[in-house]
């Protein structure tokens, strides 16, 4: 077999980057439910998106039918900063964990954001420049997607006003700091600065933040503000498009070395790095070229797919922003702060909503006291810090690979590590600490926020 001469590292050459982006809903026979307008309960119009989104990303987001498009030499110039990205066989783990799996990582946390959410911040900044916009808002949860911001729209000259969670704020005070030495200012949220953001505390006084409450304030600030638009780091369809970069690359890697997976495991917030990681390999299974299984991984303390409800939703606190319909919480469910490990958001992709519910693929959710102790294991023996985020697919992945240690099995298990927890020490200090402890919201609380739900015609 090929595989015993795999290296530890498989790299790409620049020129076996992807040239374009896979649009993943093109291989979709059933499609994602659209965006709707809070104020009709009828589909979004291009226009009435383009004051809230850049242009050309309003054009991706709601194109489902061109199978892949082009990536502007500007961006991919920049993704060879720090792309491809390797794919590691994870020997040392294989070998800890005494499993004939063969286990193999994609790292995307080779950059100084720390996570894969640079490839896409740096496509819609690139489009916001290609507009003539002034600047962008945004929110950021745990900090890497409002550094990864930062250091796009730095490298495009364009302003950058990033909402920070307040909890996060104050918990990741170096975070901030990275993104103010890339030029961005960045507000604690829930804020005095907005409306909304007055609202919410008005009424939760004390909040410690949610990502809905940041949405809702980057947006009011972006459409009352001339030559600004919102961004945002997953979720949208546009972000799921841009992170098919990690799965096209991994595949081009697997190919080259004729390996099949037979496990993809993705950790899941809003879904971009797994429905990137995940794009190409679904497609074939949609097109029925290939079968594998394909697991999305989420913190028991916010568990939008395995606990939530498929319905259409606000993607913020505040009920500015469009409906989606996906695996949802409630936009009021706020996940407790004792969680450490970001994936805080009460939605998820309505593509892999719509995959997930049409039954292409699987979903789990762990506590993060099992998270950190994989982080650990894998920090100890594959040399790498991992992002809490990413642990979850750790967890997953390690423990795939001891089920197949009890049967026997040589699967091939493929995760993605989507980055590094060096901002996340405070959590991995709790761990070591012996304080770190689960929350896992009651079915009252959850049925509490689901209640809240937007009543929507069934369209
Ligand atoms: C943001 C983030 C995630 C989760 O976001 P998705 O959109 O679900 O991918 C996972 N890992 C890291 C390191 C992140 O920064």
């Amino acid at each position: 077999m090929a595989e015993n001469n795999v290296p530890y590292k498989i790299y790409l050459t620049e020129d076996e980057m992807p040239k374009a982006w896979y649009n993943l809903r093109a291989d979709m026979k059933n499609k994602p439910a659209p965006l709707l307008n809070p104020g009709t309960g009828k589909p979004l119009t291009a226009e009435e998106l383009s004051p809230i989104f850049c242009d050309e990303l309003v054009k991706q987001e709601l194109d489902e039918t061109t199978p892949f498009i082009d990536i502007p030499d500007e961006i991919r110039n920049f993704y060879k900063m720090y792309r491809p990205s390797p794919l590691v066989r994870a020997y040392c783990l294989e070998q800890k964990l005494g499993t004939p799996a063969k286990i193999y990582y994609k790292f995307e946390g080779n950059n100084t954001s720390g996570s894969h959410k640079l490839n896409s911040a740096i496509a819609q900044a690139y489009y916001a420049k290609k507009q003539g916009l002034k600047g962008v808002t945004t929110e950021t949860g745990a900090g890497q997607w409002g550094t990864a911001l930062s250091m796009a729209c730095s490298y495009f000259d364009l302003d950058c006003k990033v909402f920070m969670v307040k909890v996060s704020y104050e918990q990741k005070p170096f975070r901030r700091e990275v993104m103010r030495t890339y030029g961005a200012s960045v507000v604690p949220s829930p804020s005095e600065t907005t409306e909304v953001g007055k609202k919410i505390l008005a009424e939760h006084p004390g909040t410690t933040g949610s990502l809905g409450c940041a949405i809702s304030e980057a947006v009011e600030v972006a459409t009352r503000n001339p030559g600004y638009r919102y961004v945002l780091g997953s979720v949208l369809n546009q972000v799921l498009l841009h992170q098919s970069v990690i799965g096209l690359e991994t595949k081009t890697a697997l190919d080259k070395y004729g390996i099949k997976p037979d496990i993809i495991i993705g950790c899941a917030g809003g879904g971009s790095n797994l429905g990137g990681l995940i794009a190409p390999f679904m497609g074939e299974k949609l097109r029925g070229e290939a079968d594998y299984r394909i697991i999305a991984v989420e913190p028991a303390s916010c568990p939008s797919f395995t606990r939530g409800t498929y319905a259409y939703d606000f993607c913020d606190t505040g009920m500015i922003c469009p409906l989606a319909k996906m695996y949802t919480l409630g936009s009021s469910f706020i996940p407790s702060a004792n969680h450490a490990g970001g994936l805080r958001f009460h939605g998820m992709s309505s593509t892999l909503s719509q995959l997930y519910h049409d039954g292409y693929m699987e979903a789990t959710s762990v506590e993060q006291t099992s998270v950190f102790a994989a982080a650990e294991q894998f920090a100890r023996v594959e040399g790498i810090l991992p992002a809490p985020e990413s642990s979850h697919a750790i967890r997953v992945a390690i423990d795939e690979a001891l089920k197949c240690k009890e049967t026997g099995e040589e699967k091939t298990i493929v995760f993605g590590l989507t980055g590094t927890g060096y901002f996340d020490l405070v959590a991995y200090q709790k761990y070591n600490d012996g304080e770190m402890t689960d929350t896992i919201p009651t079915d009252e609380e959850i049925a509490a926020s689901i209640a809240k739900l937007p009543k929507v015609p069934e369209i």
